[in-house]
């Protein structure tokens, strides 16, 4: 039976599939397997672009092992099965009164899926998903089960958080959750110009910002969501979780709060024009490509400004159905502006043009080894480009930019970095790879994407 990633930039044929529904038949695939010789790789949503959950060995699909093991309100902790989806946790969550501080743009993968590849958002102030992790239980090599957090095995949790499956496979996650808080969404274009000159009052100056920019359009659209009630706050009862509609008489800035946006309006902004409309003039674009750079700066100059409140999750989350593929380096922020010059100087010599928008976002430092954002703030750079398009001298040039930049590769996109390169990038590179030679001496949970980057 073959699998696929969303993107269809990875496939595999594996040996064997389980489901496992327990952390005990979890630990059972993994001995079998181990014992007949097969490495052992879990396998998320397959939203990676990266070929990290391919295995010829035994695949462990965990869709049947999701939903919350137990709750603690008081504390926010909230301890999930490795397979639930973000989708599944937010709903779960919603009903506890309960949030994640900070998520990515879908909610399509799986809690493990993100973390084991350092999926983040964006939030001067704010981290990835894998710095919301209070504790682990994974299945080693070996078949054991072990838990591991801040205070119990602290080098296996520093490693295992951001680690993609190298260690072991996942059984449980304890995230650190926030209590249920409302956004102020604002979105509008503005001169790609007066954005760079900004940039840092922008970023500071909002819990979460990010622009994309269209490259041969004068406009970017600037993305810049606010709290309305605290993520201190005390946490709520499920009987009073907050609404966009409470929010609004509880805004916490004393700035003006926009209503919630119609479903129609949700519908027509989101679904129509950034799926729809956006995939024509795709489709267009791919066809004929002497039509790109036009229709680019239509796309562009098309972009309309939408204010609206509405609880975390719904803002933080779009739906993306036009399919792309997608290189992202997470750059020293204070090198951003330096790097998106010698982009946009270098997209315009590019022989085939370039349909989709450059996307910038921003994250406050964290302390896992093998996060993006290790021990510096940071600004991410994700380019796209439309599936079946030409990319390949795009995304080379991009690398080149953030290579020079010192740059991190998000561990689930397109890359073509080797363990020479990315154990430059991360200081605690040699800590993660002896915690790797002690968890998994054999490579059970080896494949050929790991050993591009960690070696063999
Ligand atoms: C449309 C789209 C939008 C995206 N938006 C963002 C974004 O906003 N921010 C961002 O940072 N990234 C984003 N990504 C990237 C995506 O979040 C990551 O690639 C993420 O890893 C996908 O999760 P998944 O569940 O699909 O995992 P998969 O891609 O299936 O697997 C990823 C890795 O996790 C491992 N893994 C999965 N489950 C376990 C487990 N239980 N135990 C151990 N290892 C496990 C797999 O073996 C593999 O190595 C986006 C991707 C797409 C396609």
């Amino acid at each position: 039976m073959t699998w696929q990633n969303w993107a269809g930039t990875a496939s595999a044929a594996p040996a064997r599939r389980h489901w496992p529904r327990s952390t005990e038949e979890i630990a059972d695939a993994v001995t079998r397997a181990a014992q007949d010789g097969l490495t052992v790789r879990a396998l998320g949503s397959g939203h990676s672009f990266t070929p990290a959950a391919v295995t010829s060995g035994a695949a462990l699909d965990l869709s049947g092992w999701s939903g919350i093991v137990s709750a603690d309100l008081a504390s926010g902790l909230v301890t999930v099965r490795s397979g639930t989806t973000i989708r599944e946790l937010n709903a779960a969550l919603d009903v506890l009164g309960l949030a994640m501080a900070n998520l990515g743009d879908i909610d399509a993968q799986t809690v493990s899926g993100a973390i084991s590849t350092g999926t983040h958002g964006t939030g001067a102030r704010l981290q990835g998903i894998a710095a919301q992790v209070a504790g682990l239980e994974l299945v080693l090599a070996d078949g054991s089960a072990v838990s591991c957090s801040a205070t119990e095995r602290p080098d296996l949790f520093n490693a295992a958080r951001v680690s993609l499956g190298a260690l072991g496979v996942l059984s449980t996650v304890t995230l650190q959750c926030v209590p249920a808080f409302a956004l102020a969404a604002d979105e509008r274009p503005l001169p790609l110009e007066e954005v760079l000159g900004r940039f840092g009052e922008l970023a500071a100056g909002n819990d979460h910002f990010e622009f994309y920019w269209f490259p041969y359009g004068k406009n970017a659209l600037v993305k810049r969501n606010n709290r309305i009630t605290r993520g201190d706050d005390p946490p709520v009862p499920p009987t009073a979780r907050p609404t966009a509609k409470s929010a609004i008489v509880s805004g916490a800035r004393g700035a003006q709060v926009p209503p919630p946006m119609p479903q129609w309006r949700r519908f027509l902004e989101y679904e129509v024009m950034e799926n729809a409309a956006f995939g024509a003039l795709c489709r267009t674009g791919r066809a004929i490509p002497a039509a790109i750079k036009p229709l680019n700066r239509l796309a562009a100059a098309s972009l309309s400004k939408r204010s609206y409140s509405a609880p975390s999750h719904e803002v933080f989350v779009t739906s993306r159905r036009v399919k792309f593929v997608e290189s992202e380096y997470a750059v020293p922020v204070e090198s951003l502006l330096d790097v998106l010059t010698e982009l946009r100087a270098g997209v315009a010599r590019l022989a085939d043009p370039v349909m989709f928008p450059v996307e910038v976002r921003i994250a406050a430092a964290d302390d896992i080894w093998l996060s993006t954002a290790y021990g510096r703030d940071s600004a991410y750079v994700a380019i796209h480009q439309y599936t079946g398009m030409p990319y390949q001298e795009y995304f080379k040039l991009f690398e080149s930019i953030a290579g020079s930049a010192g740059g991190r590769p998000h561990w689930g996109k397109m890359h073509m970095r080797d363990t020479v390169y990315l154990g430059g990038a991360y200081p605690r590179f040699a800590d993660f790879l002896k915690v790797r030679d002690e968890t998994d001496p054999s490579r059970v949970f080896a494949n050929p994407y790991l050993q591009q980057v960690f070696g063999a």
